[in-house]
């Protein structure tokens, strides 16, 4: 068995299409950082192509501006099982801490808490932009975006110089290198007034002027961080990479290229035979806690309206018929073998770029503990289904065994008794600011989802 470049296997009319949908997701990727963006970018989508809330033929449902589900309803009946792409669109970042702002030796600083897996290094020294929103006592909200325009200031984490940091961190392992408690945004500079002759110096004077622009610009207080989202990501624009262009370049590709495929993926299908339904869940990458998350039982939820509008009793009956019934794709990219990093990885078993969209058959660590695995019949569904379609495609895992691992939001629908797989493109430099996807295995992923959501 042998697996092919993407390349080697496109139609002639497909190339154009490869780099249309390339510029498309660098657009998407360069506007959408944040899970709630990403949200309020597909709803206005939506409803731009006449999906309502909760129509039973085709219609949305969100959750707490973080949780978005949309389908088309098929021809066959519920009961027959339902279609399923599963991603998320949270990303690691930095989140501004509960009260951020604090001031030492005339520079204002905002203190931060890391959210999810990333290395701390990655994180200093480069351009970094605010997005999130403030929420005041009285309920409304001020939306924060700050970085991105090109007359808009950006924010930074300062580095230790290499001529002073050789016992302070070359000497140290990599994790402890650069502490999360060093992470902190340099947010300003300037006292807030002239010191007045023979007046007592007044302390904290950046940091009051600092509030004063944050209460005239947007309204909020030093109070109001408590009721905040703030995150601090990269700044700047996604980019293609390589004299060829051959790559797309860019923050919160993990798993923001599986929501941009799925659902461009979803808008195309037409008069699905199964119920069409695509997901977009938050909090994967801290482990699927909270109620916006795979773990929650928003899920059930949505099930079960979808049960009603079909008039159908919402019994769980009827629930554990339909997921009996049911196919899933757990959309969530995998690790790129890195020429580089050959020692992790197992050539035979592990992903190549530019080969095509990865079908993880299972994840977890060790001896496949925590992991999800798909049954031999459903890949063998798969695969033919694949096959008979031209998608380019690769049944890998991620790495040497004890090497490492990880998981996703796949073992969590699992336990209501679908079938369901991990799917996704490999990356390079996977959870780093600057994440490395080939444009021929998004094509493929995108393609791979239609024909899913087709069959
Ligand atoms: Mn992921
Ligand atoms: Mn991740």
């Amino acid at each position: 068995m042998k697996n092919e470049h993407v390349f080697d296997l496109l139609k002639e009319e497909e190339v154009e299409r490869v780099d249309s949908l390339s510029k498309d997701y660098v657009r998407f990727l360069t506007t959408v950082k944040t899970e709630r963006v990403c949200v309020e970018n597909f709803v206005d989508e939506l409803k731009k192509r006449g999906f309502d809330e909760l129509n039973p033929k085709q219609g949305f449902f969100t959750y707490r501006n973080k949780f978005l589900a949309c389908w088309k309803s098929g021809t066959k009946p519920l009961t027959e099982g339902i279609k399923i792409i599963v991603s998320h669109i949270d990303t690691p970042r930095l989140d501004l801490k509960l009260h951020p702002l604090f001031e030492e030796m005339d520079l204002s600083f905002l203190k931060t808490h890391y959210y999810g897996g990333i290395k701390k290094y990655h994180w200093v020294a480069m351009p970094l932009a605010l997005h999130g929103i403030v929420v005041k006592r009285d309920g409304s909200s001020v939306k924060i975006r700050i970085g991105e325009e090109d007359n808009e200031p950006v924010f930074t984490i300062c580095d230790l110089l290499p001529h002073l940091g050789r016992k302070k961190q070359e000497e140290k392992k990599l994790s402890e290198a650069i502490p999360a408690e060093n992470l902190n945004i340099l947010f300003g500079g300037i006292p807030f007034e002239k010191k007045a002759k023979g007046k007592k110096e007044e302390k904290e004077r950046v940091k009051k002027r600092i509030l004063k622009i944050l209460e005239d610009r947007y309204g909020i207080t030093e109070a109001d961080f408590v009721s905040a989202e703030i995150f601090a990501v990269p700044a700047g624009q996604a980019k293609f990479v390589g004299l060829d262009e051959a790559f797309i370049g860019g923050y919160g590709q993990d798993d923001r290229v599986c929501a941009f495929t799925s659902f461009r993926a979803f808008l195309e299908v037409t008069a699905p035979s199964y119920t069409t339904l695509v997901l977009f869940m938050d909090r994967e990458e801290i482990g699927s806690e909270g109620n916006t998350s795979a773990k929650s039982r928003i899920f059930e939820k949505l099930i079960y309206r979808l049960i009603k509008a079909q008039g159908l009793p919402p019994t769980p009956d009827n629930f554990f018929e339909i997921m009996h019934h049911t196919k899933a794709l757990s959309a969530d990219v995998t690790a790129g073998i890195d020429p580089n990093y050959l020692e992790v990885h197992d050539k035979l078993n592990d992903a190549k770029v530019g080969y095509g969209v990865v079908i993880s058959r299972y994840t977890g660590h060790g001896g496949k503990y925590m992991a999800n695995e798909a049954h031999a019949e459903y890949m063998g569904y798969l695969r033919d289904l694949f096959e008979k379609k031209d998608v380019v495609y690769q049944v890998c895992s991620m790495g040497k065994v004890d090497e490492g691992g990880g998981g996703t939001v796949s073992k969590y629908f699992a336990s209501y008794g679908m079938d369901i797989v991990d799917i996704g493109p490999p990356l390079l430099s996977m959870h780093s600011p600057f994440e490395i996807l080939h444009k021929g295995d998004l094509y493929m992923t995108y393609k791979a989802f239609k024909v899913f959501l087709e069959s």
